[in-house]
């Protein structure tokens, strides 16, 4: 039976995934097809077409996949114009002797395998960079959504779907509400294991909202956003990408179970290291108590899997053959 392991917004991923596996489509390429559904989505903001931009009002994404059999990872950072980031990302597993393409030649590489460049932001998530572009500081020339409220009886962006196109509908006049920009933080990961006990695993991202450009996350770092070991088992991370990176979390939580720990244990484990190595305090809400989230998706060689946030009250997607199922994520800290 294959088994399939994702972040929340993942199950029409992983349906698909494990849909086109049975039919015959090798695992890998299932997920990437799999995972182009969520990217293709213009509602979520936190992946491929329709991700927030960065700070420029660029979107910029990251990807990787991992092939265990082979032990080979591609990956593409800073991608710009090209939906399918985690398609792009195994053209360069597949098609070169490189891991990792960065911005130009990410886009470059694309657009030689015949991806097509498109612009990639949405109207609801140019808005939503309007509206952070305008809240950031009283001293600038953009007028907050805030005063835009009070002046013209509502603002731009009021989070509302209504207020998505520019010239719709204006949205319910509630002044009394400051509209804030959203803030993602989220991310797909899928880590699959097929009938033969092959491993394979796929990060795909917009990465953090509003991000300096060329900022790259955990996500197209093999070892942080993504690990697969055939031998021993893959995991992905979402949330605070730095924290990944900082502590190569997927390496991390695949070398523990390799060590015999369950995926639930190993996920926990390295987030309590995690947590016990952020040292700023603008990191911390109390003392060993980070105030950001990071989800962690595990799956061992044996087929077993499990997931942990530092923080309760997170979900993850589990896929076994044709099940689906949506589950609470084990957790470092109880809701306070
Ligand atoms: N890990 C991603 C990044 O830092 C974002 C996320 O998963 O929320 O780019």
């Amino acid at each position: 039976m294959v088994t399939l392991i994702s972040s929340w917004n993942g199950a029409p991923a992983t349906r698909l995934a494990a849909d086109l596996h049975r039919k015959g489509m090798p695992l890998l390429d299932a997920i990437v097809e799999g995972v182009k559904l969520v990217e293709d989505d213009p509602e979520e903001l936190s992946v491929g077409y329709g991700g927030l931009p960065n700070e420029a009002c660029e979107v910029e994404l990251d990807a990787c996949v991992m092939d265990g059999p082979l032990h080979k990872a591609g990956a593409v950072a800073g991608l710009r114009r090209v939906r399918h980031a985690a398609a792009v990302a195994r053209e360069v597993l597949r098609r070169t002797d490189h891991a990792l393409l960065v911005g130009e030649g990410a886009l470059q590489f694309a657009r030689q395998c015949g991806f097509v460049e498109e612009d990639l932001l949405t109207p609801k998530a140019r808005q939503a960079w309007l509206a952070w572009k305008a809240e950031l500081s009283p001293r600038d020339g953009w007028i907050s959504p805030r005063e835009q409220a009070s002046d013209f009886g509502h603002a731009m962006w009021a989070g509302h779907k209504d207020n998505a196109t520019p010239g719709g509908p204006p949205p319910p006049n509630d002044s009394s509400t400051a509209p804030t920009a959203p803030f993602t933080y989220g991310t797909i990961h899928v880590s699959g294991r097929d009938e033969q006990g092959h491993l394979f695993g796929c990060t795909s991202t917009s990465g953090l909202s509003y991000k300096i450009p060329g900022r790259a996350g955990d996500s197209p770092i093999v070892g942080a956003g993504v690990y697969t070991d055939d031998a021993a088992g893959s995991a992905g991370c979402t949330g605070r990408g730095e924290s990944s990176l900082h502590n190569c979390a997927a390496y991390e939580v695949v070398r523990l179970m390799e060590g015999g720990a369950s995926p639930e244990q190993a996920a926990l484990q390295t987030l309590a290291r995690m947590a016990g190595r952020t040292r700023e305090r603008r990191l911390l809400s109390t003392p060993g108590r980070p105030n950001f989230n990071v989800t962690i998706y595990a799956i061992r060689k044996d087929g077993a899997t499990g997931c942990a946030s530092m923080h309760q009250g997170y979900e993850y997607v589990l896929q076994e053959g044709d099940l689906t199922r949506v589950l609470p994520a084990a957790f470092l800290f109880p809701k306070a």
